[in-house]
């Protein structure tokens, strides 16, 4: 068994209350109202996750399960030239890339090159999207020995699918026998090829609905027993978004508060 990997948000705040940063061989949910940004961190990891790990990446590739029809390369471009410039030149010089920081075509290459690396896959349904796992296993085995191993596996959301399919109390445990199984086999990845199973919840929107706490996540506790670890986001005063840590193995719960910004998440 590979040595456990901690993926850095680099939000000092976040991963310190993390323990260094989100780490492999887990699922870590992060649960929220909707534009609480909890895309943001998905996109956000998917390219931290890149850098080399001296600069908080584990030197990976991503998969990228979008249910939602989310994902935004721009925001990728966004948030990679958000970085420190000393990250991006480290990350130039992780590819091997030729030129500097300030050239276009350098910058351009490397761009290409953090795309190429996350491999995403759109989910039209909740069958579909538990086929899309099973293959992400198949897609992981392929690149285990190449130079950017899969490190990161993103599923965003997790949760809508289901939700919008199996509709009312007598599809309650169907839905949840699925999502188990869905988990199981996410789980499995994380394990099996030493990656950070990162996934997205809504909270439930319905503060009158007849079953269910307004403030829980959807999926209730057979979620909340697989994810091992669990951040609750929430938006605060304009940009700024508070992230707390409700559940972690070996972890005090705390709170930490990030920005979301055009350069991606900041301290
Ligand atoms: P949902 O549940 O609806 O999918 P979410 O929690 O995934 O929502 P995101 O889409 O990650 O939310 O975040 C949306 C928020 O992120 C916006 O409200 C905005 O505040 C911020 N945001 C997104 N893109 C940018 C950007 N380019 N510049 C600044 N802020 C941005």
């Amino acid at each position: 068994r590979e040595r456990i990997g901690k993926l850095e948000w680099l939000i000092p705040e976040v991963d310190e209350m993390l323990g260094g940063g989100v780490e492999t061989q887990s699922i870590t949910e992060v649960y929220g109202e909707f534009g609480a940004g909890k895309s943001q961190i998905t996109h956000q990891l998917s390219v931290n996750v890149q850098l080399p790990p001296e600069q908080g990446g584990l030197g990976g590739s991503v998969i990228f399960i979008d249910s939602e029809d989310t994902f935004r390369p721009e925001r990728i471009e966004e948030m990679l030239f958000g970085l420190e410039d000393d990250v991006l030149q480290a990350a130039m010089d992780q590819r091997e890339i030729e030129g500097s920081i300030d050239d276009e075509e350098a910058r351009d290459e490397l761009l290409q090159s953090f795309l190429d690396k996350i491999h995403v896959a759109k989910a039209f349904n909740s069958n579909h999207q538990i086929l899309l796992a099973e293959k992400a296993q198949e897609i992981a085995s392929e690149y285990e020995d190449s130079e950017f191993p899969v490190r990161l596996l993103c599923v965003d959301s997790l949760t809508a699918h289901f939700r919008a399919e199996y509709v009312g109390r007598g599809e309650l445990a169907n839905r949840q026998q699925k999502l188990n199984k869905h988990l199981h086999d996410l789980d499995r990845v994380g394990n099996l090829y030493n990656a950070a199973v990162v996934v997205t919840n809504q909270v439930q929107s319905n503060p009158d609905a007849f079953f269910g706490d307004p403030t829980k996540p959807i999926g209730g506790n057979i979620l909340g027993h697989k994810s091992t670890f669990r951040m609750y986001l929430r938006k605060s005063k304009g940009n700024k978004r508070i992230v707390k840590l409700v559940d972690a193995p070996n972890l005090p719960d705390g709170e930490a508060v990030m920005r979301v910004t055009g350069e991606g998440l900041k301290p």
